[in-house]
């Protein structure tokens, strides 16, 4: 068979994705479990049907409405006043950061992230033609902030991804941190908050350093708080410049009408969404306390999911759960796995069949 002329950098590589299997417990992708509330069904119904009517256009480009909704939603959540000029949207917080990367990354220029983290953050990386290089962290994963501060003066690196709270680990990045990595680079510092709503009591959003900072972006989701993963909306708060920017590298017309009309309604439904975020938050915080009665330990989570361990073979104990109809995330760190938090159901089943797995599994002592 005569070979593809693929770009030499994707030769050999398989597509990245969670395996979506049919398994009763799915607590693999960091999803909400909640069904959406019956009232922003009805209201899609609506929405979506009004939008219809207008489909022989092109939606609007520059998403306007949306954009002064997010705007509203991170000033009112945040209390850091955020304007329409400042946001910007696209098709999943992935789209985001490819459009990030497509203007301030690209073929001869680095993008550097602290692994582990999200593992999109490379992919786009090399799919926009950019450099990437692994930043360092503790061996409890937090960030070494002089260490980091060094690599970066060191590295120069034109895009940095700093995620927080950090996926697959857990935990928030202070903002002295944050603030101390932007002053040691030159390049665009993209603070990745995909789970920032479900921070524990006292974490910031690094929406409070924007003032005085053009090249500091953060990216929010509506995947993951809001229950909307199939909706496919991500957006970022940054100077007005990086949102003129990146019109440099949209796709025009990126953001159908539909999504724009649903992400709009479920925006007009925000306090009822995100009224599962505090169930969300205790079915974590039963998770983590479970742990130590099993012989198991977790990394402090900030965000709807916990990385727990250790094990002696992750893989063998990922296996375990499976047969026992739970799905949870190997993510490649020896010793640990990532569960999702859900609903206090899903919560008993994990636990029960962890309960079972975990004498059998976990790391011996001194091992
Ligand atoms: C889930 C996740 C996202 C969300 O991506 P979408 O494209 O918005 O669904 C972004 N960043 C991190 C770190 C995530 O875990």
């Amino acid at each position: 068979m005569e070979e593809l002329p693929l770009r030499p950098e994707l030769r050999g590589r398989t597509a990245y994705g969670a395996p979506q299997l049919q398994v009763t417990h799915r607590l693999n992708t960091n999803e909400n479990p909640y069904p959406l509330p019956e009232s922003l069904l009805a209201d899609l119904g609506t929405a979506l049907a009004e939008a219809s009517r207008g489909l022989n256009r092109y939606p609007d480009r520059n998403a306007v409405d949306l954009r002064a909704d997010l705007a509203t939603y991170l000033t009112r959540t945040s209390g850091e006043p955020v304007g329409p000029a400042q946001v910007w949207a696209a098709n999943g917080s992935n789209e985001v950061l490819q459009q990030l990367l497509q203007t301030f990354g690209g073929a001869g220029r680095t993008a550097l992230g602290f692994t582990p983290s999200y593992s999109m953050h490379p992919i786009i990386s090399s799919g926009t033609g950019s450099g990437w290089v692994d930043g360092h962290r503790r061996a409890d994963f937090t960030i070494d902030t002089a260490a980091a501060v060094a690599q970066l003066r060191e590295v120069r690196p034109d895009v940095i991804f700093v995620t927080s709270p950090n996926n697959p680990t857990g935990t928030a990045v202070d903002l002295d941190t944050i603030g101390a990595l932007y002053e040691a680079t030159t390049g665009v510092l993209v603070v990745d908050e995909a789970y920032a709503e479900f921070a524990r009591p006292g974490t910031s959003s690094a929406l409070s350093l924007l003032p005085g900072r053009p090249r500091l972006v953060v990216s929010r989701t509506m995947s993951k708080a809001f229950g909307m993963a199939g909706l496919r909306l991500g957006y970022l708060a940054a100077d007005p410049a990086v949102v003129e920017a990146l019109q440099l590298v949209r796709l025009p017309y990126h953001l159908s009408s539909l999504t724009q009309a649903a992400a709009r309604t479920a925006l007009a439904h925000t306090d009822e969404l995100l009224a599962t975020v505090d169930a969300v938050k205790a079915e974590r915080d039963r998770i983590v306390a479970a742990l130590p009665a099993m012989g198991l330990t977790s990394v402090p989570s900030d965000a709807n999911f916990v990385l727990f361990g250790r094990f002696a073979d992750a893989a063998a104990a990922w296996q375990a759960l499976l047969e026992r109809d739970v799905l949870v995330r190997d993510v490649g760190l020896p010793g640990w796995l990532r569960v999702t938090a859900g609903t206090p159901e899903e919560t008993d089943a994990f636990l029960t069949a962890l309960g079972e797995v975990a004498a059998a599994h976990r790391l011996g002592e001194g091992g």
